[in-house]
């Protein structure tokens, strides 16, 4: 690795818009280095959505397991190393950050371990790590340095009574009782995994519903399967304190039905994501920000040329798909491949059981923009490879255009839903209409012929229901 030699692109922070950044860069034949100063692969691979979904499918394992009868046996003396299921998905994050590493040898591009910090356009300095010190000059600089979980001043996070869901990846024992703070994805992710093994968990949302973005009767579903499999939700509550006591936390709840005092051994806090800037940009450099989020143009260059950004950094949707999406589309723009496409629909899910995903408008936000619709909706209970799987809970929901068939908006919860979602999100982008998903031949027994059904039903033509 020669610091010496100018780079066409330097990329700091190697999270999923970092690495496909530089990645692509090197597919495209460019001189690329990525700074980052923990693990390739980001929060996503190291500390988000690999390691949160090798626990979740622990959860899953561990429950069928439990379940088993349904399928005509029993498992008798099921033990639990939960030390082991957190190990497991420390392997896994360790082994994708171990990928990327190598397709950065594949892709010739040069990774050093350190904190970066942009000096000015062109000049990157490595302030930590072994190569602290050294002063790098890229004919572009990439900023995608990503989020971090918002914490609460009032308690700092100190692993054991509070947590955010980087120290909830790394606990060595399970508490026995949980208050999760924040049911969106992550908060939903948690709850399921931690109830599985039987935490006891309280999930507290202020807004109504639990995945307060999803479409309304897909997150009421959801919160009846939760309730059904003894997670408290406590949707439109507010916590008004946080009190640290002596091996317990104390948590004052108050909603419409009053007020009421929780003691729990844990609380996560799942309450959203900061910007990760501090310490990235020197003094001089004035990059435009909205609430500390990076402001970018089409060509995702920020306000001053040559510095470019990407990913979480840039704002929301915080999602991995979409920081690689965009990463990818900045680089294929910067070298003048491809002009960035702009972003269209993405799929939005949640993992735990039954899963949610969803693309598009919501059936809320189509009656608020008084668009003319049609919905079309098919039950997982009369998919027949739904039912010989064991995982009839659920259904499909989509949102179509009342004049053309287009899809607006697609919402699955199941136990397949994040799968299945493309099928949908692929019929937006080639702009398909209902018509032709349902006259596309689906292979039977699938789960997918739900989403098949689901488009005929906007017709009254479903079959099974
Ligand atoms: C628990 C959890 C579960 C999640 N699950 C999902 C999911 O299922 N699906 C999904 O789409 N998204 C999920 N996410 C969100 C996803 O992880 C992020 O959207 C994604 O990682 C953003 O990628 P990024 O490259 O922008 O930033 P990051 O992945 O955060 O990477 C940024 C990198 O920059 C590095 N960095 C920061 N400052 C510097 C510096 N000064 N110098 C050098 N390096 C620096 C950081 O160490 C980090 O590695 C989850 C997040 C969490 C926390």
């Amino acid at each position: 690795m020669n610091l010496d030699k100018p780079y066409d692109l330097i990329v700091i922070g190697g999270g999923p818009a970092g690495y496909a950044a530089a990645i692509r860069a090197g597919q495209l034949g460019h001189r690329a280095l990525v700074v980052e100063k923990e693990r390739a692969g980001g929060t996503c691979l190291n500390w988000g959505c690999i390691p949160s979904k090798a626990l979740l499918k622990s959860a899953e394992a561990y429950q069928a397991a439990l379940h088993s009868e349904a399928f005509g046996f029993t498992c008798k003396e099921i033990e639990v190393d939960f030390a082991q299921v957190m190990a497991r998905s420390r392997g896994v994050a360790d082994q994708m950050g171990g990928g990327i590493e190598f397709l950065f040898k594949k892709n010739k591009v040069d990774y050093l371990v350190g904190t970066a910090k942009l000096i000015e356009p062109g000049l990157v300095e490595v302030t930590e790590g072994e190569h602290a010190g050294s002063s790098i000059k890229g004919d572009r600089v990439m900023i995608a340095t990503g989020c971090k979980p918002r914490t609460l001043e009032e308690v700092p996070v100190d692993g054991t009574r509070i947590m955010t869901s980087r120290e909830a990846l790394a606990i060595k024992e399970m508490p026995t009782s949980i208050a999760i703070l924040g049911a969106g994805a992550i908060g939903a992710e948690f709850a399921y995994f931690l109830n599985a093994f039987g935490c006891k968990v309280t999930l507290i949302e202020m807004l109504p519903n639990v995945l307060p973005i999803e479409d309304t009767e897909i997150s009421k579903a959801l919160e009846k399967a939760f309730v059904k499999q003894g997670i408290d939700c406590r949707t439109s509550t507010r916590v008004d304190d946080i009190t640290v006591l002596d091996g317990s936390v104390s948590l004052k709840l108050h909603s419409e039905k009053g007020d009421e005092t929780l003691e729990v051994a844990s609380v996560l806090l799942a309450i959203g994501v900061t910007p990760n800037l501090n310490g990235v940009l020197a003094d001089s450099c004035k990059i435009d920000l909205n609430r500390g989020y990076i402001q970018v143009d089409e060509n995702y260059q920020t306000s001053i040329p040559g510095i470019y950004a990407a990913g979480d950094i840039v704002g929301p949707p915080w999602l991995a798909h979409v920081a690689t999406f965009r990463a990818v589309q900045a680089v294929n723009g910067m070298f003048g491949h491809s002009q960035p496409i702009p972003m269209g629909a993405f799929p939005g899910c949640t993992y735990c059981q039954p899963q949610v995903a969803s693309i598009g408008i919501t059936e809320e936000k189509a009656k608020e923009e008084g668009v003319a619709y049609r919905i079309g909706k098919f039950p997982f209970a009369a998919s027949g490879k739904a039912v010989a799987v064991n995982h009839p809970e659920g259904f499909v929901k989509i949102i179509v255009d009342e004049k053309y068939g287009e899809i607006l908006g697609a919402h699955i919860i199941g136990s397949d839903a994040t799968e299945l979602i493309t099928e949908y999100g692929l019929g937006m982008k080639l702009e398909a209409t209902v018509d032709e998903i349902h006259q596309t031949i689906h292979a039977h027994p699938t789960m997918s012929e739900a989403l098949a059904e689901a488009a005929a039903s906007v017709h009254g033509e479903a079959i099974h229901i």
